[in-house]
């Protein structure tokens, strides 16, 4: 079976794949229309308000987000190569991440910031974000970096969460175990596919 022939699941920490770089992305195409549906699905059923392609295990530049977390509420967006600039202030509010379930601390970013992106049908995106929006777009852009909010964290709190990391290293490698998720392999292969296809 091609490995983008298997349903897609949020990946978890530590898996590698959470610390792509992604690509930008050069075509739209009813299998991404497919892609994008079902990480909506994915992050309203783990309760989040925004999922970024690499928590799915794909190679791209492209994140989902309702900021209301339901279904039937809010306003979903896709944004599709990202560009996050103009940041002002700085404010520190709890966040979470639906690839380190239960694991929540204080990070610190830019209260305010600019983003630019296209929407699944090649309109652009601009706006001028603060508060919850602005935190959310900038956590998703971080993880289409490679980066995860752990890595945001004062260090005080870094050290207040190791015990915690080490409990999701453990369900992590149980769960690989138990064929819950991906392995670096088949990771890997799917990663090639979608770059091949969209990069
Ligand atoms: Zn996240």
């Amino acid at each position: 079976m091609p490995a983008e022939a298997q349903a897609l699941s949020i990946i978890e920490y530590p898996h590698p794949v959470l610390r792509h770089k992604c690509k930008p992305i050069r075509r739209v195409d009813g299998d991404l229309r497919a892609v994008v549906r079902e990480m909506f699905a994915l992050m309203y059923e783990a309760k989040g308000i925004g999922l970024a392609a690499s928590q799915v295990g794909l190679p791209f530049r492209l994140f989902v987000s309702n900021l209301s977390g339901e279904a039937d509420k809010g306003e979903e967006l896709v944004f599709i190569n990202p560009v996050v600039s103009l940041p002002k202030g700085n404010e520190e509010a709890e966040e979470g991440c639906l690839s380190l379930p239960g694991l929540y601390a204080p990070i610190r970013r830019p209260a305010r910031v600019h983003i630019s992106a296209y929407s699944l049908d090649g309109q652009e995106i601009a706006a001028d974000l603060e508060g919850l929006a602005a935190r959310c777009v900038q956590h998703e852009t971080d993880h289409l970096d490679g980066v995860l909010f752990i890595d945001r964290l004062a260090e005080a709190a870094a050290l207040e969460i190791r015990e915690k990391l080490y409990d999701l290293e453990d369900r992590f490698e149980a769960r690989v175990g138990r064929g819950e998720m991906p392995s670096k392999e088949q990771s890997d292969r799917r990663v090639a596919e979608f770059e091949e296809k969209y990069c």
